[in-house]
Parts: C-alpha cells; sequence; structure tokens
C-alpha cells in the first residue's frame, strides 16, 4: 500500500487539526476516522491540555468508533492522523477493532526531533503501532507533511 493521493488529502486535514490544537493551547495532533465508503465519520484534535491528558485524537477516535459503529464498519473504517498513535492509542485502536492507521510522521522520528531540541524523555515508552497491534496494516510516514508537522511541534516545545 502507497500513500495516494486520498491518503493525502486525509493526512492534511489532519494537519489542519493539529495546527488548530496547536493555536488552542495543546500539543499538535489531530485525526480523521474514515468509513469503508471513504466517508468522513469523525474529526478529532488533541485536548491534551485544555480538556484532561489523556485526550488524545487517536483514543477519542477508538472510543466513538466504540459506541456508534459496528464490528463490521469498524473493521472497514481507516484512522488517519497527524502523528503515529503512541502505545495506549494503538492498543484502543487494537481492542475497538479499526482498520488501517495511516500516518505523517512515525512517533520515533517525533522523538528524534524532541532529542534535537534538548527535551526530556517521554514518561512513556516509545513502540510503532505494530509493536502494541502486529497485524494491522500501517502506512507512513508522508515525506510531504513531516516538514509542516515538524514546525508545529517545535513551535509546541519552544512555547513550553
Ligand atoms: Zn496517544
Amino acid at each position: 500500500m502507497d500513500l495516494d493521493d486520498t491518503h493525502r488529502h486525509h493526512l492534511r486535514r489532519c494537519v489542519e487539526l493539529a495546527r488548530e490544537a496547536l493555536e488552542a493551547g495543546d500539543d499538535p495532533f489531530g485525526s480523521v476516522l474514515v468509513g469503508a465508503d471513504g466517508s468522513v465519520l469523525a474529526e478529532r484534535r488533541n485536548r491534551e491540555r485544555t480538556d484532561q491528558p489523556l485526550a488524545h485524537p487517536e483514543i477519542d477516535l477508538a472510543v466513538w468508533a466504540g459506541r456508534h459503529l459496528s464490528p463490521d464498519e469498524r473493521a472497514g473504517a481507516t484512522v488517519y492522523t497527524s502523528g503515529e498513535h503512541c502505545a495506549m492509542c494503538s492498543a484502543a485502536h487494537g481492542w475497538v477493532g479499526l482498520g488501517p492507521i495511516v500516518y505523517a510522521v512515525s512517533s520515533r522520528r517525533l522523538d528524534q526531533w524532541r532529542r534535537e531540541w534538548g527535551a526530556g524523555a517521554s514518561p512513556v515508552v516509545t513502540f510503532s503501532v505494530n509493536e502494541v497491534v502486529p497485524d494491522l496494516p500501517v502506512l507512513g510516514p508522508d515525506p510531504e507533511l513531516e516538514g509542516e508537522m515538524r514546525e508545529l511541534h517545535e513551535r509546541a516545545f519552544r512555547r513550553g
């Protein structure tokens, strides 16, 4: 599976949501849930500062899917996200039985940037999605969007 225009269209929306999160005072992450027919079912942006620390967009979408979609609908849905799921969100995705994940920036790349900027270690170890959910189809990164996301993350880091 290679990144195509449809993937990039949804990933661009994730970057917009990440920018909205940053401008609202949260860290820049955004995610979109797309059904098997290609329709956008739900969107979330990060609210880990303005709501509560576990308000990552990916776990919010997993909870939404668990409440509103059948098991078949969940299995046929794709989650697009500006940054690869963390271990918590990967586990939620796997438990609720959602379909593929497409991300713009990998978790390890974000860790690498944060080390370059002198950030402290994350309190939670970094795993790839497939280390948590082994058989899930995962696509990323998107080299066209990585630079834009790096800039948003650096702004968030410099802001503190
Ligand atoms: Zn997460």
